[in-house]
């Protein structure tokens, strides 16, 4: 699977690839007007690397490409970009040798432009998707994540352990030390959820100082424990704020399991009442959801 990056570092790159993408449509222009009013085409047009020697080549081999090396369509952005500068060249040879630019060598070099401009377009929305399901702030899951996971999990088997926790007493986080102090405190504290999870949990940002954590393969019976773990390592967690303050905040925590029938929007619903009672009970604890009450009689009879 493809490690997700964080939201800011992929918009830094998709902007140098921007940069990259108006240089090859420069050079592209470039090509069109050499032919256009014969002029010799230059050198580094025809050398074997000619790929290597254009802006869009040079972003290319330089590290910013690589910070997405990853991106599947990449590599094959890199052999399109080679293929289209050999038949660049190939026509440019044979403009000069015959004072005319040959038609099936220009049809071939202006596929692979296509081709090459094609697979920009499916670079782009790769790198796209990689922060569509991010939220900006804290680099969770977002709520277009969730709502596509929980989709996805609709009759999934049980195994899983879903928890909400709600910050306690935000509000006066952002009364007492601003908006952007609050912005840092969610932060740290999505920071420290994401230390305390294994690489197969999941965390959402459910709303504003809301999350919802999905614990896979578990064991059941750890519901509670799992979330204590997180309760007690954020209310531990010191949160530098305003560049020296530091404070701690605590969060309450609501905890269901996933029923035998796979229904994660019940375990959802079972967890939030459990998270209000945590917080009626006094807030920074674990509250465990009952029982799920299982289908009964309202079912349809069966024909
Ligand atoms: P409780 O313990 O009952 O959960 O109290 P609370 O103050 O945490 O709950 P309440 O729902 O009253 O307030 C939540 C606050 O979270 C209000 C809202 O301004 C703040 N908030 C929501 N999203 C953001 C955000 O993105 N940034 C900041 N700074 N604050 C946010
Ligand atoms: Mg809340
Ligand atoms: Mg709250």
């Amino acid at each position: 699977m493809i490690k997700i990056a964080e939201v800011d570092e992929v918009l830094r790159w998709l902007a140098s690839f921007e940069v990259a993408c108006q240089a090859h449509l420069e050079w592209l222009n470039r090509v069109h007007h050499l032919l256009l009013f014969h002029r010799a085409p230059d050198a580094k047009l025809m050398v074997e690397d000619a790929h290597c020697h254009c802006d869009f080549g040079r972003w290319y081999v330089s590290s910013a490409s690589r910070e997405l090396g990853h991106l599947p369509g990449l590599i094959e952005m890199e052999g399109a970009h080679l293929e289209m500068h050999r038949t660049a060249s190939v026509m440019f040879a044979a403009t000069l040798e015959t004072g005319a630019v040959p038609e099936p060598e220009y049809d071939a070099f202006m596929m692979r432009v296509t081709r090459l401009g094609a697979l920009i377009r499916m670079v782009q929305s790769e790198a796209w998707a990689l922060i569509s399901t991010k939220d900006p702030l804290t680099g969770l899951f977002n709520r277009r994540a969730m709502d596509s996971f929980i989709a996805g999990r609709r009759d999934a088997p049980a195994g899983s352990v879903v928890a909400i926790c709600d910050i306690d007493h935000f509000k006066r986080v952002n009364d007492t030390y601003g908006h952007v102090a609050g912005d840092e405190v969610l932060r740290q504290v999505a920071g420290c959820l994401r230390e305390q999870v294994r690489a197969q949990d999941m965390i959402f940002r459910y709303g504003g100082e809301e999350f919802l954590i999905v614990f896979n393969d578990v064991d059941l019976t750890l519901d509670a424990a799992l979330c204590e773990r997180l309760r007690s390592a954020l209310a531990e967690h010191d949160i530098t704020i305003q560049g020296s303050h530091t404070i701690r905040v605590t969060a309450s925590f609501g905890v269901a399991t996933l029923p035998a029938s796979g229904d994660f929007l019940s375990a959802i619903v079972r967890a939030d009442a459990a998270l209000y009672r945590a917080k009626d009970e006094g807030r920074n604890r674990v509250a465990v959801a009952e029982s799920p009450t299982h289908p009964s009689s309202t079912l349809p009879p069966s024909s």
